[in-house]
C-alpha cells in the first residue's frame, strides 16, 4: 500500500494497459503510424486520451478548444467521446503532421465535429474572444509551445464558461520541473505555470500525474 502517488514500472504500466486500456481502432493506428516519426514523444498516452473522454464526459462537453495537434490523436480521442453535435476547434501551424490528423479524424467519421485552424494559437484564441466567444467553451486541452502555456491558459479561462474544464498537458516535464539543474526556457514556462495555477483564486485545480503530468482546472 501507498498514501502517494504510485510510480510506474514498466510491468504495472503494462498491467495498468493490459486491464483498462478501450483504444479505438484508429487512435491505435494513429498511434502506431506516429511511433515512427522522430518526434513521437509528442503525443499523449493512450491512458491518458481515454482519462480525457471520461473528463469531456463528465463536463458534459459539447463546444471543446485544443491547443496544440500535432498528429491528431488527442483531438480524435476527444473528438470520439463527444455527442453527436459536439465540436473541437484544433489549433495548430503545422501543416504537415496536421494532414495526417485531418486523415484520421475523416476515417474516424469525426471529421465534420472538428475544426482545424492553421495558425498561430494565440491569434485564433485573440480572434475568438474578439468575436464574441468569451464563456462559451466547455473543454479546453492545452498542448502547445511551453513558453505561451500561461498565455493559453488567460485566454482559455476567458472563453471557457463558468464550470468548464482546462486541462494542461506536460506540467511535469519528464521531472525537469522539479530539477535545480535544469533551467532552459520551456521548463522555466512550465514552472511559471504552475505557480500561477497553483493558487489562482478563479479554478479549482488539481496536478494528476497521468502521462508527463496533467493539470486540470475547473472555472469556477
Ligand atoms: N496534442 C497532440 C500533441 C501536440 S504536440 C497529440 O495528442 O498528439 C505540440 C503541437 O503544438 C505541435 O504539433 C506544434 O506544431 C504545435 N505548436 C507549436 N507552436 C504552436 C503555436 N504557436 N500555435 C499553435 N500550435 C503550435
Ligand atoms: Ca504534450
Amino acid at each position: 500500500m501507498s498514501n502517494r502517488s504510485i510510480g510506474l514500472t514498466d510491468e504495472l504500466y503494462r498491467y495498468l494497459l493490459a486491464n483498462s486500456l478501450r483504444e479505438h481502432a484508429l487512435l491505435a493506428e494513429l498511434r502506431k503510424v506516429t511511433a515512427q516519426r522522430p518526434d513521437a514523444r509528442m503525443q499523449i498516452a493512450p491512458e491518458q486520451g481515454q482519462f480525457m473522454q471520461l473528463l469531456v464526459q463528465l463536463t458534459g462537453a459539447r463546444r471543446c478548444l485544443e491547443i496544440g495537434v500535432y498528429t491528431g490523436y488527442s483531438a480524435l480521442a476527444v473528438a470520439l467521446a463527444l455527442p453527436e453535435d459536439g465540436h473541437v476547434l484544433a489549433c495548430d501551424i503545422d501543416a504537415e503532421t496536421t494532414a495526417i490528423a485531418r486523415d484520421y479524424w475523416r476515417r474516424a467519421g469525426v471529421e465534420s465535429r472538428i475544426e482545424l485552424r492553421l495558425a498561430p494559437a494565440l491569434e485564433t484564441l485573440d480572434q475568438l474572444l474578439a468575436s464574441g466567444g468569451a464563456d462559451s467553451y466547455d473543454f479546453v486541452f492545452i498542448d502547445a509551445d511551453k513558453e505561451n502555456y500561461s498565455e493559453y491558459y488567460d485566454r482559455s479561462l476567458a472563453l471557457l464558461r463558468q464550470g468548464g474544464l482546462i486541462a494542461v498537458d506536460n506540467v511535469l516535464w519528464n521531472g525537469r520541473v522539479a530539477d535545480p539543474a535544469v533551467n532552459d526556457l520551456d521548463t522555466r514556462a512550465i514552472r511559471a505555470f504552475n505557480r500561477k495555477l497553483h493558487w489562482d483564486a478563479s479554478v479549482s485545480t488539481s496536478l494528476v500525474p497521468v502521462g508527463d503530468g496533467l493539470a486540470l482546472a475547473r472555472k469556477l
